[in-house]
């Protein structure tokens, strides 16, 4: 499972599925209620999942300043750690697919060999993508080349590995289920979202087969960051009308010094309340955005809310 160990995820998942049975979803809280409140968008402005579940402001100043004033955050680290991070897990899904597709039932160790040959090309070009979208020093530049260099080996392996053990479960498996056994997302899943208020091509991180949404975060830990879990399962059931009922938010950090990647994993249930409460942050943004005029600051500002040099000078 890329990150996540194949029976730790089901047996995680299976639990979720008992809570769920026993408190159903509310319908309409469904996303494909999208003509009825609640689900309803109150006004016109689509905005990202990140702009609203991203709750770092408790006035929701951070979107007065990104809509009306016109203000992005200033370029940090975080942001090109956030960005290069991203850019070598969809790398890495689709280097993996395309060589399983081409080459056939392919051994693990002959994969591994082959992604690593493409790592300098995949690191590089993670590198320079996020370098247009954030500007950092030539030093971060440097350290952050070495961590996506470590990153992009530890998911290799995890592919690889992945193979093999799919092949030796399944002896007989085609091409397509070693695929979909060892590699089993989407990963960057387009979505529709204007149906409940969200923007038009919004990009899942991964999504799976088991009703879940899987988001990938390369920071600190915050409760809010289930609330990405609701706006995505909200807009791929307003757009696909499938049910979504699990999110998976997984954190992950590389040390220069650590041997592995550590990785963490919050696995929640999407229910009533989480819904509730993402579209009333939609709701509140859009009329937010409407009057346009700055709702103040909170007394304390969190000192890691990316605004916080704009809003503290
Ligand atoms: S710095 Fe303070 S006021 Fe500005 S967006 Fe962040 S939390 Fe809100």
């Amino acid at each position: 499972m890329f990150f996540l160990r194949r029976e730790e995820f089901e047996r995680r998942l299976r639990a979720l599925r008992d809570q769920v049975d026993a408190a159903m979803v509310s319908p309409e809280l469904r996303g494909w209620n999208s003509s009825r409140p609640p689900v309803k968008p109150l006004g016109r402005h689509l905005l990202s999942v990140s702009e609203l579940a991203s709750r770092y402001c408790p006035t929701m100043r951070d979107v007065y300043l990104r809509r009306i004033a016109r203000i992005s955050p200033p370029p940090s680290f975080k942001m090109f750690r956030g960005l290069v991070y991203h850019f070598i897990i969809n790398q890495l899904t689709t280097r993996s697919k395309r060589y399983i597709f081409e080459r056939g039932k392919i051994p693990g160790p002959e994969l591994f060999k082959l992604l690593l040959i493409d790592e300098p090309v995949a690191v590089e070009s993670a590198v320079r993508d996020a370098s247009t979208k954030v500007q950092v020093d030539e030093d971060e530049v440097r350290s952050l080349t070495l961590l996506a260099s470590r990153l992009y080996r530890y998911l290799a392996l995890q592919v690889a590995s992945g193979v093999d053990l799919t092949q030796s479960k399944f002896p007989h498996v085609d091409v397509d289920s070693l695929v979909n056994e060892s590699i089993p997302a989407v990963s960057e899943m387009k979505v529709d979202g204007s149906l409940v208020g969200l923007s038009r091509e919004l990009s899942v991180d991964i999504y799976t087969p088991y009703n879940t949404v899987i988001d990938i975060k390369t920071g600190d830990i915050r409760s809010f960051h289930r609330y990405v879990g609701a706006g995505y399962a909200l807009a791929i059931e307003s757009d696909k009308g499938v049910e979504v009922d699990f999110g998976v938010t997984i954190y992950i950090s590389v040390q220069p010094s650590a041997p592995a990647p550590e990785v963490k994993a919050d696995y929640y249930l999407i229910g009533d309340e989480l819904r509730r409460e993402f579209l009333e942050l939609r709701d509140e943004a859009q009329l937010l955005i409407e009057k346009g005029k700055d709702p103040g600051m909170p007394v304390k500002c969190p000192e890691f809310c990316p605004y916080y040099t704009v809003c503290n000078r």
